[in-house]
């Protein structure tokens, strides 16, 4: 039996400083997989398998697959490692060969609105990634400070605002909510 397709695959943006830019971009995982949509999420500058999201995917839904690239040290803005900018790089790949082979129907890009924003991807790349997927891909891209450039081109963008985060009152990131 074929897999089902999404009717009109369209560019998300989760951007802003408040909490929930990535877990939204779960969330909408959890909804497609029920469907029987396969996911993929690339994270960008992240390098940490601490996350429960990788636990999650890789223990319960194979029909999610979340790939990692990224060092899970601090990147600078001013003046990124040439191994933070080959990383950001070979993820991009990654992402235009897994958009373009269109096998899975939901792609989610996390965090590459920081990896735009600190140069370590071409904004332009990533506009061309948009303007040439498969008709039925959802692309989906998460991240503070979402270039014009890329809001311009979004369908759909959610902008979190930071109202209350228990950060500011010294609270680390805790398990099962943060990480
Ligand atoms: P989450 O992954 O919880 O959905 P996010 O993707 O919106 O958060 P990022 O900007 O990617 O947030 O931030 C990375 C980490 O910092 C996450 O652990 C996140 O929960 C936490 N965080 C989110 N917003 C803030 C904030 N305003 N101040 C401090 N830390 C934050
Ligand atoms: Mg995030």
């Amino acid at each position: 039996m074929s897999r089902p397709r999404i009717k009109q695959g369209m560019v998300q943006v989760y951007t802003g400083n408040g909490k929930g830019k990535t877990t939204a971009s779960l969330g909408l995982a959890l909804r497609a997989i029920g469907h029987g949509y396969k996911v993929f999420m690339l994270q960008f500058m992240k390098g940490s398998k601490d996350y429960g999201e990788l636990q999650t995917a890789e223990k319960y839904l194979p029909n999610f697959i979340i790939m990692q690239s990224g060092l899970g040290t601090f990147v600078s803005k001013e003046n990124p490692s040439q191994h933070d900018l080959d990383m950001a790089h070979q993820g991009f790949k990654t992402a235009q060969k897994v958009v373009n082979e269109g096998h899975y129907d939901l792609v989610i890009l996390d965090e590459i609105n920081i990896a735009m924003d600190f140069n370590l991807i071409p904004i332009q790349d990533v506009l061309e990634l948009v303007n040439t997927k498969p008709p039925h891909v959802e692309l989906i891209f998460t991240g503070r400070s979402a270039p014009e450039a890329i809001r311009e081109a979004a369908d759909l963008i959610s902008e979190m605002t930071l109202v209350k985060h228990p950060y500011y009152l010294g609270i680390e990131a805790r398990q099962g909510i943060e990480f």
